[in-house]
């Protein structure tokens, strides 16, 4: 019996200077001030999970490479939003991949991995970040900044979200949503004008695309 051996070039193995040196290419290519996974992803010729693999991580490949690391230091409140935002343009809750869309999410999927340990984690806390008071309604200090009404004018993030997920991500009035046509916009509407009294609470506020709001500003003011 005759033995075989055939090269499999895809288990080949690719040398860590190789590596090291598309990396530094691709660095310098770009002329960046880091090198984030999606930048070497597009750019390089291995995947960075493969450079992350062989490395220990996408930082101590990074290190190797003589890159600087680039700390994201994002806020809970940006994290938080940044969830919210890629919510509201899917209509449900967004997956790892949709993070890592630049034209939905500004953060990466990689900045909540490195907070909170794994996606499921992240969107637990973002779910009790959204409970976190009780309807979301922030009041005024007696009034102060807007005599005459309870609450502030402003729509903070968390009502905002209450309002957009009771009116399931739709316009009230012709039913657009950003799942189905990514360039409908949509706006956080008082049904009565805070000018005129309307308080900014759950049940005065309404979900409508840009096209209704700007319609409905025309034919009330
Ligand atoms: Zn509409």
């Amino acid at each position: 019996m005759v033995m075989k051996f055939i090269l499999n070039i895809k288990n080949k193995k690719i040398n860590d200077e190789e590596i090291l040196k598309d990396l530094k290419d691709i660095f310098k290519q770009l002329n960046i001030t880091s090198l984030s996974m999606k930048d070497y992803d597009e750019n390089g010729k291995y995947s960075s999970s493969l450079v992350s693999r062989r490395f220990g991580s996408w930082n101590k490949a990074l290190k190797q490479a003589d890159i600087p690391c680039r700390q994201e230091y994002w806020t809970v409140d940006e994290l938080m939003l940044n969830i919210s935002s890629v919510w509201v343009s899917k209509g449900r809750q967004p997956t790892r991949r949709d993070m890592n869309n630049k034209t939905l999410s500004r953060i990466s999927s990689g900045a909540y991995l490195r907070k909170y340990g794994s996606w499921y984690k992240a969107l637990k806390a973002f779910v009790s970040y959204m409970k976190d008071s009780k309807d979301g309604t922030s009041y005024n200090n007696k009034g102060q900044n807007a005599p005459g009404h309870k609450t502030k004018r402003d729509i903070n993030l968390r009502l905002r979200f209450k309002v957009l997920q009771r009116d399931n991500f739709k316009c009230c009035i012709c039913g657009a949503s950003p799942a189905k046509d990514p360039s409908v916009v949509l706006h956080i509407d008082h049904k009565k004008p805070w000018s005129k009294g309307g308080e900014t609470v759950l049940d005065n506020l309404q979900t409508l695309c840009e096209k209704c709001n700007l319609g409905k500003s025309n034919i009330s003011e």
